[in-house]
């Protein structure tokens, strides 16, 4: 993918799409994301907020917005997120205001959350394009989460149960897409977001400009036709 095929993307709309993207840990969701925003104009990545401690050669304000669980408690009491869950433990959450300042200037966001996250947005009645990511099989998944070696025995044994659970979400998504090979899932998600970029509810306002183009056009052609 490249930014250079989307020469109408500036002007295509009025107000961005909400991409949600969610797999069970381990399936490589935010590699994807990230390469997926690498390769698209006007695609970004929603930063979460996380009571979870930064792990080795994680940064503060690039991976996750780090606070404390008290600060991430007063937001929740604010309302200050669109979205938040408990996952393995610690609190997770995407902020309304950072969200929605993206999607106002007309730029696309994708929030990388779990499913239940994904099932807040879906029950407030945002729209949304939701898609869910999933590994070849349970086995690679397993062989994964031993391969990355940043989780104890019993972390492992966690995720691998509450990921049994997860799969079975993915009928409640519009998209299915399967990471057997990472170009290969990064295409198909690319793929996705361009298709919903074209839809004629998007493309209304930049369609309607061309189509101003044409206006007072026609007749001059009919009366040169006529005119031969
Ligand atoms: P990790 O601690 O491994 O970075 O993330 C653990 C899980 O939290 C992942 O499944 C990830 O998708 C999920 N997660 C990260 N940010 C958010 C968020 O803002 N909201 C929700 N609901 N889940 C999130």
């Amino acid at each position: 993918m490249s930014n250079s095929g989307e020469p109408f993307d500036r002007t295509r709309a009025e107000r961005g799409l909400l991409f949600i993207v969610s797999a069970p840990s381990g399936t490589g969701k935010t590699t994807l994301a990230e390469r997926l925003v690498q390769g698209l104009s006007n695609l970004h990545m929603s930063r979460s907020y996380t009571s979870r401690p930064a792990r080795a050669g994680e940064q503060d304000g690039v991976d996750y917005n780090f606070i404390s669980r008290a600060r991430f408690e007063t937001m929740v009491r604010d309302g200050a997120f669109l979205e938040w869950a408990d996952v393995f433990g610690n609190c997770y959450g995407t902020s309304t205001a950072d969200t929605e300042a993206v999607l106002a200037r007309g730029d696309d966001v994708v929030l990388v959350i779990d499913v239940q996250g994904a099932r807040q947005v879906r029950s407030r009645g945002i729209e949304t394009v939701d898609i869910f990511v999933l590994p070849p099989s349970a086995a690679i998944l397993e062989q994964r989460l031993r391969g990355r070696s940043k989780d104890t025995e019993a972390q492992i044994n966690k995720r691998l149960e509450v990921a049994c659970r997860e799969v079975n979400e993915f009928a409640q998504y519009e998209y299915v897409v399967i990471n057997d090979e990472l170009e290969t899932a990064v295409a198909r998600i690319g793929a996705i977001v361009l298709a919903e970029r074209a839809r004629v509810k998007v493309m209304r306002g930049a369609a309607e400009a061309i189509i101003e183009t044409f206006k007072g056009r026609r007749n001059d052609g009919n009366a040169r036709s006529t005119q031969r």
